[in-house]
């Protein structure tokens, strides 16, 4: 037992500091975000809102450059400033950006955002924790173990939820006559979007493989829509 006492707490640090980075992106979430006022996109969230029998769905921009979409576990809904660029340049439709903010939306619907900070940060600060500290207990593959069991974590945490949020995102989107087109392509899209810094977005991760969740979507509609 004595032997595994240094790997335990390993693991207990590392689920402190992942605690702690979700703490801190909260904090920063508060500094460094303002309300979305975009007139297009509004009209869009304005129609979800509808179907849902709410006054209005608010949407805060997250002022830092990757492209990624989050729920807090506040509840709030937040797209950073590089997605909304995107956007505005025209690489990304309203209609796909809506797709974003219903899946995020699903996120905070379906609970899952109050268990943790979805679609963003602290699996990187588990990951390096971990790596830190296997590495010093077990030389060589403590590293390797550490990121597998991040891996693992991560992905036995977040593979259901994305399906859920996914599917009321489609949902959401029938619902409201903006269709799922949008979910779809922006799938598709991808690659482009993420091509300057090389990371998947969270909100987008590969867990769930893309082309799995785009054949989930569709499997959702063939049922939803038959008639
Ligand atoms: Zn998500």
């Amino acid at each position: 037992m004595l032997k595994f006492t240094p790997i335990l707490l390993a693991i207990l640090y590392a689920l402190a500091m992942y605690r702690f980075s979700v703490w801190r992106t909260s904090k920063e979430l508060d500094s460094k975000s303002t309300e979305l006022a975009d007139p297009a996109l509004r009209k869009l969230t304005d129609r979800m809102a509808q179907a849902l029998d709410l006054e209005r769905i608010k949407v805060h921009i997250y002022e830092i450059d990757p492209v990624n979409g989050l729920a807090a576990p506040d509840g709030r809904i937040f797209i950073t400033r590089g997605f909304y660029d995107k956007y505005r340049a025209g690489e990304v439709t309203g209609e796909e950006m809506a797709s974003v903010i219903a899946h995020e939306l699903g996120h905070v619907a379906l609970g899952h955002s109050r268990r943790r900070m979805i679609d963003f940060s602290g699996q990187n600060a588990l990951r390096t924790a971990l790596a830190m500290i296997l590495g010093r207990f077990i030389p060589g593959i403590g590293v390797m173990i550490a990121n597998a069991l991040a891996s693992l974590l991560a992905a036995g945490l977040s593979r259901s939820d994305e399906y859920e949020a996914d599917a009321y995102a489609s949902a959401l989107l029938i619902k409201s006559g903006i269709g799922t087109a949008g979910q779809k392509s922006l799938f598709a899209k991808l690659d482009a979007l993420t091509g300057s810094t090389g990371r998947a977005p969270a909100w987008l991760m590969s867990h769930p493989k893309t082309a799995d969740r785009v054949a989930a979507i569709e499997a959702n509609e063939a049922k939803w829509l038959r008639v």
